[in-house]
């Protein structure tokens, strides 16, 4: 089978119904920008905002990721921005493993193929814990790039886990920081 286009991708995303978490949601969010991004985001599963608009991070965190992607001299264009669960969690709850297992496996890991980003970043918990060991702690891990099956991943904290916490974002902002160098590096002939 030829793999499918993004757009191809986003059109089965609005009408899977593969796991119950469609049956709560307004609009499925497949992920948006630029489909030869350098840098992909990858998010945790849609919220409120989301799901009434179908786009990821529109709401107070996605403000934040904005911010954060203008310290480094990027636009949400520039980049892609996606969620390892394309439909929102009933009550925000976390998605399950088997929801994360699911999606991903449909979707997900062909956006990846597809975009061929050069750092994958990984927005809380549940976006790390896909790509990166089990037994790795976002507080111990963060901010540190880690190369595994050939993809190079940097794990950060969730945007809206710092949104009260000025310390978050401080550390949000010190690990954005890093994202110029990493690209250079992993760009760098070995
Ligand atoms: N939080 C996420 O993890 N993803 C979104 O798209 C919005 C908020």
């Amino acid at each position: 089978m030829p793999m499918p286009t993004l757009e191809q991708i986003a059109e089965k995303v609005q009408q899977c119904t593969a796991c119950p978490l469609h049956e709560g949601r307004k609009n499925a969010v497949p992920g948006e920008g630029n489909p030869n991004a350098e840098l992909l985001f990858i998010g945790e599963g849609p919220g409120q905002r989301e799901d009434e608009t179908g786009r990821p991070f529109v709401g107070a965190a996605g403000k934040f990721l904005e911010e954060l992607l203008g310290t480094i001299g990027k636009k949400r264009e520039d980049v892609f921005i996606a969620n390892v669960v394309k439909c929102r969690p009933p009550g925000n709850r976390d998605p399950f493993p088997d929801e994360v297992e699911m999606c991903t496996s449909l979707y997900l890991f062909e956006q990846i193929a597809l975009i061929e980003p050069k750092l994958i970043v990984t927005l809380g918990r549940h976006s790390m814990r896909r790509f990166l060991p089990e037994d790795f702690q976002i507080s111990k891990v963060h901010g540190q790039p880690f190369r595994r099956h050939g993809q190079v991943y940097l794990p950060v904290y969730h945007p809206a886990a710092a949104l009260y916490q000025d310390s978050l974002r401080q550390i949000l902002k010190s690990d954005f920081r890093k994202i110029p160098t990493i690209l250079k590096k992993i760009s760098a002939p070995s």
